[in-house]
């Protein structure tokens, strides 16, 4: 692992910028590379191009990722334009969607939820970057660690969606008081946005949680994640799923080496464990009910509720 690390909630989980693959191990997996006579054509060839171009594109998504990092901690006085620039970007992507009011108040819940793991980062004494919009993936946040052992992680991973949930039970206060279906559609997105970034696999908050509790859970989320991409095909899905087996497989062989430092990074007292794991569940409490109490039946009408 490199000394930095990137993490970017979601749609925009944290993700850390792992190193990329070696000259070599690029080469092997050129999906362009022209297979050797013979096995053309042949199901293990197309096997081995298929995984070669995963390879690749995940490759390419850390040496992006990587390079963001770069940038934004060698150019502090980037911070705010690159802040108020890519959140520009991303509104009117969004706005293309949704209209630019709705765009507007995503990206704020967005940059809410970003504010949560800067805070935290910087409770830890880490350096870390002020939050950079990417259109549909979410934002990213750039910091030289993610803390000092797994339990400075959880807590970094969860401030997100804890500050997250703050920002989107505001909004719909507002919603309740004002009568705005445009504020209440805003909590709803707000809370499932805190509330799929819990999900129990590494690059998302909920994995940064798990490596306190329980990191064998990476592989549960990724199995839920692969099977909502089954269920909700979309390229995002894909993204976060390669971007998490990448992740989970690289820590799970660092954490199952003999490793002293590793040992040392993932040793959480029960009651820690015990506290990161009341402040995860209370979490998906308070956001199933937020998007169960702000979810507007479009189909019928009319909410049930104001019958
Ligand atoms: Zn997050």
């Amino acid at each position: 692992m490199d000394d930095g690390k990137l993490s970017l909630p979601a749609p925009g989980p944290l993700t850390p910028a792992a190193p990329a693959p070696d000259a070599d191990g690029a080469r092997a997996g050129d999906p362009f590379a022209v297979p050797p006579r013979g096995v053309r054509g042949t199901a293990r060839d197309l096997r081995r191009r298929i995984g070669g171009a995963l390879a690749a594109a995940v490759a390419l998504v850390v040496k992006f990722f990587s390079a963001i990092k770069g940038v934004l901690l060698l150019a502090p006085k980037l911070k705010v334009l690159t802040t108020a620039g890519t959140a520009f970007v991303s509104v009117a992507a969004y706005a293309l969607f949704w209209g630019w009011t709705f765009a507007v108040g995503f990206v704020v819940l967005l940059f809410v939820h970003e504010m949560g793991h800067v805070i935290q980062l910087r409770r830890e004494g880490v350096k870390a970057s002020a939050p950079m919009f990417i259109p549909f993936l979410g934002a990213v946040v750039a910091a030289r660690s993610l803390g000092e052992n797994a339990l400075a992680e959880a807590r970094v991973g969860l401030a997100g969606p804890v500050l997250g949930t703050a920002g989107a039970a505001v909004c719909w206060a507002v919603a309740e008081a004002t009568g705005s279906d445009l504020l209440r559609a805003l909590a709803y997105v707000g809370f499932f946005l805190n509330l799929f970034n819990l999900l129990p696999v590494v690059p998302l908050d909920g994995g940064r949680a798990m490596a306190a509790m329980a990191p064998w859970m990476w592989f549960v989320g990724l199995a839920a994640l692969i099977a909502l991409a089954f269920v909700y095909p979309n390229p995002i899905l894909l993204i976060i799923i390669a971007l998490g087996a990448f992740e989970a497989w690289r820590r799970w062989k660092l954490l199952r080496g003999s490793s002293l430092e590793q040992a040392a990074y993932y040793r959480v007292s029960p009651r820690n464990r015990a506290l990161v794991g009341a402040v995860y569940v209370g979490l998906i409490a308070a956001l199933a009910l937020g998007m169960y109490e702000t979810h507007i039946l479009s189909a019928a009408g009319h909410s049930f509720r104001s019958l």
